[in-house]
């Protein structure tokens, strides 16, 4: 009898939610306790040193190292009164964490003491280890120098006893080691482009800011099931498990009230988030059964990058406390909805406009077309990069897998945006441009309806949406740096609105009137971009026919999806924007490989194990007791009357010879495949034959499994089942 296993279920259905005080503060007084914003340098910096790291902020000016030192002693003394005793850089290599290395603050005083001390040199570059990070063989471990160094975009914070300075990671030959350091860059780039498009429309812009609002899916299981599965342990889902007769079809669990239990853990988890400034807003039941979501206010896109990585590392802390753990994966159960990531995407300019957001003149139309259609053409143009850029193994169990996005990049607009831009499409330009108006102009471009704004026209197939004042990229997976994304689509943005910029001057060269400059381009770009505008059902076949003519890139395949990185337009997107060089682009191409291989590795070395050690050994122990039987029955019955009674158990006897030897056989040639797979030197060969070979095996191995697990007698079975992982009592 499987006693581990009951003993885990019976007390996971005893948990009761953890008390959780409630501050007998508002939200706004603890907002941003632990962190060292703008409040808290006016008020721990004398001004002058205030004034220069602002403008350091603001305007990227450069910090002398005397004022690094009055910045960093301002810090010091901030976070002890906070009991603070450490510090460290924290940045975001190639992995998908986060790393950091604690120092203190401590110094030998010369007179057998100590002091505490932190000096503007700690605070603005470390060495850290650079070659124990994935690095795509851009540091070999013989000269491993590598460098964090201080983003003073993003503020510091503090984590119990230790101050985290966000650091980008680069190498000692000026590579990016990380994925904040290309984002940073791809912030500077369409920053440059979209402020040089938005004075064709307002000569007073100066910046633009890229702005991200992401949408956090996770699922919850408590913490005595998780570790009864060595698999969920292991890899994050499960390798096996029937799905439970009931999980998501009465669709009663979206958006149902909250478990208490975890409304605890929720609560928790908003009041940290809170005090460490991370504005979260929103929670509610998601679609699976143990699903969830919390998202936050949108905010600067290198912000909310770092807020997201926070969160999810305070996600999986806050869980323990609450007996829970939290699952990122973006599909740790089979039949049940996957979790992604929706990344909300707009820019606005510093005269405080939001760029994809309709308004209420023809002028402040035109921009916003202008905008869109740009948008529309970056990913047009990129759209296989844009797969590449949010692609990995474990978010390719839900890409194309009939839910969420499929893989192919297409983007809705919604029937009203759609129309504008048809209209434009079939109208001349003379016929949309009405001249001697009120400044010179007078567009035939219907008013958009302000109920634009507020659009409940939604499609939830669309990898790429429009949703009224921004664009959705729901394609990213739940477990992944947003920055990968926001890499790929800042960078794409800005390229495009500098072509855009080009031809349109070009235009006006020739003496054309900017007006009409912008409109034929627009024109030109909306019949250009047609092919992926699509605001039917994503998930259709005949989608996938549909857009293979169209000439989107309908790639399955995790590691050849990568290739895309490393195309001529590509590395032209990423060199001419100053964002990655051709070097950086195949030394993050061998790291994706890399990890991918080594993914799929794990998981079929764990399920390997699993077979061996529980599933075979359990369904053998049945059989047994049911071949036991047959003697019995035959021993004390006629012949014939014996044959009746025991033909159900001959057949279930034969039914688990059967799974237990398809199960060891193909386990013996995963492993084979394996060594064969292992032979190949080159990283990216090696990832197609993981996928090809192994992939597939596991899929196939665990198909038997499960029925399996229907058969067995279920005291027996050792491993929790998805009925108890995924309720939440
Ligand atoms: P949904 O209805 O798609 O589930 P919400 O309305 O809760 O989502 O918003 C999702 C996210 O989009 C939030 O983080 C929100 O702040 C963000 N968001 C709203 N407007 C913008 C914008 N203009 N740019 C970027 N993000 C935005
Ligand atoms: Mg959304």
């Amino acid at each position: 009898m499987s006693t581990l296993r009951f003993r885990v279920v019976e007390k996971a259905f005893q948990a009761h939610p953890k008390e959780v005080a409630c501050p007998a503060e508002r939200p706004q007084e603890y907002f941003a306790r632990r962190v060292f914003n703008r409040e808290k340098m006016f008020k721990y910096l004398p001004t002058a040193v205030y004034a220069r790291l602002t403008d350091a902020i603001d305007h990227g000016a450069a910090l002398d190292r005397e004022i690094a030192d009055q910045v960093a002693e301002g810090m010091k003394r901030w976070a002890t009164e906070l009991g603070v005793t450490h510090y460290t850089h924290w940045f975001q290599p190639l992995t998908e964490g986060t790393a950091e290395k604690h120092d203190s603050f401590i110094e030998p005083d010369g007179k057998g003491g100590v002091i505490e001390e932190f000096s503007g040199k700690l605070l603005v570059q470390q060495e850290p280890d650079a070659s124990s990070f994935p690095n795509g063989g851009i540091r070999n471990t013989f000269e491993a120098r590598g460098y964090s160094a201080w983003d003073p975009s993003s503020p510091v914070f503090a984590v119990d006893d230790t101050l985290c300075i966000p650091t980008v990671f680069i190498a000692y030959t000026g590579e990016s080691l990380d994925y904040k350091a290309p984002l940073l860059k791809a912030l500077r780039a369409v920053d440059k482009a979209a402020t040089e498009v938005c004075r064709y429309f307002d000569p007073e812009v100066k910046k633009v800011v890229a702005y991200l609002g992401w949408e956090q899916e996770y699922f919850l299981v408590d913490e005595g099931l998780y570790a009864a599965r060595p698999d969920l342990l292991l890899t994050g889902r499960t390798l096996m498990g029937h799905e439970a007769s009931k999980n998501q079809q009465l669709e009663d669990h979206y958006f149902a009230s909250i478990p208490t239990r975890v409304a605890a853990f929720m609560r928790d988890l908003e009041i940290q988030a809170l005090e460490l400034g991370i504005p979260v807003k929103t929670r509610h039941n998601e679609v699976a059964p143990g699903q969830f979501e919390v998202a936050p206010v949108f905010e600067e896109c290198n912000l909310a990058v770092d807020h997201n990585m926070l969160l999810m590392s305070l996600m999986r802390r806050v869980a323990r406390a609450h007996g829970f753990r939290v699952l990122l994966h973006e599909k740790p159960f089979k039949g049940v909805n996957g979790s992604g990531k929706h990344n909300n995407w707009s820019l606005g300019t510093d005269t405080g406009v939001l760029l994809m957001a309709p308004g209420k003149t023809a002028e402040e139309n035109l921009r916003f077309i202008t905008f869109v259609v740009n948008t529309l053409m970056a990913v047009y143009r990129h759209n296989g990069l844009l797969k590449a850029s949010i692609m990995s193994a474990t978010n390719a169990h839900r890409l194309g897998a009939n839910e969420a996005p499929p893989a192919i990049i297409s983007s809705f607009l919604g029937e009203q945006l759609s129309r504008v831009l048809d209209h434009m499409e079939d109208s001349s330009v003379d016929k949309l441009l009405a001249l001697g108006g009120k400044h010179g102009m007078k567009l035939d471009i219907p008013r958009i309806p302000e109920l634009l704004i507020d659009n409940t026209d939604r499609n939830r197939t669309s990898p790429f949406a429009f949703t009224g004042n921004r664009f959705e990229f729901r394609a990213v997976g739940s477990e992944a740096n947003c920055a990968s994304a926001m890499t790929a689509l800042n960078t794409a943005m800005a390229e495009q609105l500098a072509d855009f910029k080009q031809e349109v001057d070009a235009l006006i060269a020739r003496g054309e009137p900017k007006i009409s400059a912008l409109l034929t381009v627009i024109r030109k770009y909306i019949r250009e971009c047609k092919p992926v505008r699509f605001d039917g059902n994503g998930y259709s076949d005949e989608w996938k026919e549909e857009a293979l003519r169209r000439g989107l890139d309908c790639e399955t395949s995790c590691p050849v999806i990568f290739d895309q990185y490393l195309t001529p337009e590509s590395i032209r997107m990423f060199e001419s924007t100053g964002v990655m060089t051709r070097k950086e682009l195949e030394a993050r191409n061998e790291v994706k490989w890399e990890t991918y291989t080594k993914k799929i590795q794990i998981e079929a070395r764990v399920l390997g194990d699993l077979v061996m050690n529980h599933v075979v050994p359990v369904a053998t122990a049945y059989q047994s007791r049911l071949v036991d039987n047959v003697y019995k029955l035959k021993s004390i019955f006629p012949a014939e009357e014996a044959e009746g009674l025991t033909k159900e158990n001959l057949s279930l006897i034969r039914q688990i010879a059967g799974h237990t030897s398809y199960i060891k056989e193909h386990v013996d040639a995963m492993v084979e495949a394996r060594k064969v797979a292992n032979r190949i030197a080159g990283e990216r060969e090696k990832a197609v034959a993981y996928h090809d070979t192994i992939a597939p095996m596991l899929d196939r191995i665990r198909y038997h499994i499960d029925k399996l697990e229907l058969i067995v007698d279920d005291r027996m079975w050792t491993l929790p089942k998805y009925r108890e992982l995924l309720f939440i009592r």
